[in-house]
């Protein structure tokens, strides 16, 4: 039996192709993406990368990226009011309303990077009546927060919310599996390490949700029409 490959939905490096599914981040700066190496492909302007005078040129870099490569997901993207971002909050609602747009008219799906703007996020995914997939990265917010983004098409990736005291942990059980991502994000952990995690936390079967998973990836697959 061909054993299934563990989805990590969102990762700085490519390890062991021949077990997981990564789809790789890559920066906005890297002009010439490199699709031949890579099948699946992340890629945005982070709300990082944005000061008060670089918008514009980041989103031409953004447009002529997303038109030349085959890009999987539009992201991290999003708002981050922490303490050292919040000075460029007016730049980034801008450049995060802007990709939107692009996702909507290439049928991407999103990934998203959110500290403390939620409600800035959900009031722009409403007023475009944003409809895509929406993989929130490295999800760590209270119930409340998880309820408002259940009007929209949502996902959870999981990783290092799973090892520290995050609120999430205190609902985990509730957000449906059909519904879940795993990543790795920066760190060189093993993505199995997320899998096996959450299976101790909600006392799930392993192999049920590698299998689950899956699924869910063939579902982001559909809609953008990639070939998995
Ligand atoms: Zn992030």
């Amino acid at each position: 039996m061909k054993t299934m490959k563990l989805v990590n939905i969102r990762s700085n490096n490519v390890s062991n192709t021949d077990f997981v599914t990564t789809v790789i981040n890559l920066s906005i700066n890297n002009s010439t993406l490199n699709k031949e190496k890579y099948q699946y492909i992340s890629c945005g302007i982070h709300p990082w990368s944005i000061n008060k005078n670089n918008s514009k040129e980041l989103f031409s870099t953004f447009k002529k990226n997303i038109e030349s490569n085959n890009i999987f997901l539009i992201g991290e993207i999003g708002i981050d009011k922490s303490e050292k971002r919040k000075e460029s909050l007016s730049e980034q609602l801008k450049v995060f309303e802007l990709q939107l747009h692009v996702a909507i008219n290439e049928n991407k799906p999103i990934l998203i990077h959110c500290v403390k703007g939620f409600n800035e996020i959900f009031t722009i995914l409403k007023k475009l009546k944003f409809q895509n997939p929406i993989v929130f990265h490295n999800f760590n917010s209270s119930f409340e927060i998880y309820l408002e983004t259940l009007k929209f098409n949502s996902y959870y990736s999981l990783g290092a919310n799973l090892f520290n005291n995050s609120t999430l942990l205190s609902f985990l059980k509730l957000i449906p599996r059909e519904k879940i991502f795993f990543e790795t994000d920066e760190s060189q952990q093993n993505i199995r390490e997320m899998y096996e995690k959450y299976c101790e936390l909600v006392k799930f079967n392993y192999n049920e949700l590698v299998l689950i998973i899956n699924q869910n990836f063939i579902k982001l697959c559909k809609f953008n029409n990639f070939v998995n």
